[in-house]
């Protein structure tokens, strides 16, 4: 057996159909989507054809969609364009379990001006929700809350959030660089206001995403030109887009799936509890069918990667961004987890199968009793 790949979380295999769908645009189909001849023409109408793939799997209008370089700069392009174009609101409001993306934004909004509250949220991951309300006030200008955390793949009910931050009159920016492509999400009727999202963690190429603004909502561009509407400066990266687009057509098909996902990754857990000293971080809340966090009493998460590493298993001690920092995981000591520096998530896709569950579960106590001396 090859590499047992369980860091889907970190990053996905671009499926070979979208490989396929993009080579063209590398090579016969090289036109600037800008251009006014028949070669510009072609990359323009496969850049709107994107545009409506990536509304379809959202359930937004094509021209809500403004596409990007990934998740780190839609949430960039969020909160500081939201902040731009209405001086006026100085507050923002956020949760203590957010991508360092957020994180990092957060940090320039407060350099800028902007005050910040960080929502705590309990053992198992969740926000108070009456907290929530209660700290949005007349001055917030913008509240941002995860639809799915990336290390223990927490869901925010973002159905019931959603409702209470429009009443309360704020916006909403959601960071859905997780859910997508794992649970369903539907702007239609969900009254988020701003939403972003990454290709390379749905199976699409690295470096492409979007980022969905409400129609009419007021936002500063970050690269003030006049592609994307105005809204993103810089020449279409045609292939990229392409492939952004074919990975929600296949997103969308493969939800189905993940009911699959989820029966692997619960026989992967029933192993872990059985483990002494094991525990499964969030799951005393609703999760990512594809995603478990596993905390080991008496280890370091570093020493058990390794060990699995030699065994072709692919693993993370939590966001990728935070390998090889010795801190323990943020979301872990936001969640006050017991065991947070022996701590290792695997992550699942549509491509796991039964047998590299298997030889995990087989694997996984000896080397977790050899990483505990
Ligand atoms: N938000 C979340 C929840 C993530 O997991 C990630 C990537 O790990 C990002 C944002 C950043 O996305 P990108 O790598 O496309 O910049």
């Amino acid at each position: 057996m090859g590499l047992i790949y369980l860091d889907n979380n970190a990053t996905t295999r671009t499926d070979p159909a979208v490989v396929e769908a993009m080579l063209p645009w590398f090579s016969e189909r090289y036109g600037n989507a800008g251009s006014a001849h028949a070669l510009g023409h072609l990359s323009a109408g496969a850049v709107e054809a994107a545009r409506e793939q990536v509304a379809a799997l959202l359930g937004a209008m094509p021209e809500e969609i403004v596409f990007n370089s990934g998740g780190t700069e839609g949430i960039n392009h969020a909160l500081r364009g939201v902040f731009e174009a209405n001086p006026a609101r100085r507050h923002f409001v956020t949760t203590a379990v957010e991508h360092s993306a957020l994180v990092e934004t957060s940090s320039w909004l407060r350099r800028n001006g902007v005050e910040v509250t960080v929502l705590p949220v309990d053992a198992a991951g969740r926000l108070d929700l009456e907290e929530l309300e209660a700290a949005i006030r007349t001055d917030t200008g913008l509240v941002s809350i995860m639809a799915a955390n990336n290390e223990t793949g927490v869901l925010f009910p973002l159905d019931q959030i959603a409702p209470r931050v429009k009443a309360k009159g704020a916006l909403l920016h959601v960071d859905a660089v997780q859910a997508v492509g794992k649970v369903p999400l539907d702007l239609a009727s969900l009254p988020v206001d701003l939403l972003n999202l990454s290709a390379h963690k749905f199976h699409g190429p690295k470096g492409v995403g979007a980022l969905f603004i409400r129609r009419g909502l007021r936002v500063k561009p970050l690269l003030p030109g006049h592609q994307e509407r105005g809204r993103r400066a810089t020449t279409e990266n045609v292939p990229g887009l392409v492939g952004l687009g074919k990975a929600a057509v296949l997103a969308a098909k493969r939800l189905t799936d993940m009911k699959q996902v989820q029966a692997l990754r619960d026989e992967l857990e029933a192993a872990i509890r059985s483990i002494p000293g094991a525990i499964i971080h969030g799951a005393a809340t609703e999760r990512l069918p594809n995603t478990c966090f596993a905390g080991f009493e008496g280890l370091e998460g570093e020493a058990l990667l390794l060990k699995l590493n030699e065994r072709g298993i692919c693993v993370s001690t939590g966001s990728a961004c935070a390998a090889g920092q010795t801190e323990p995981s943020p979301v872990l000591k936001a969640m006050k987890a017991p065991f947070a520096k022996g701590s290792i998530r695997f992550s699942l896709s549509h491509e796991t199968t039964r047998e590299e569950i298997q030889v995990v579960t087989k694997v996984l106590p000896q080397l977790v009793t050899e990483a505990r001396v």
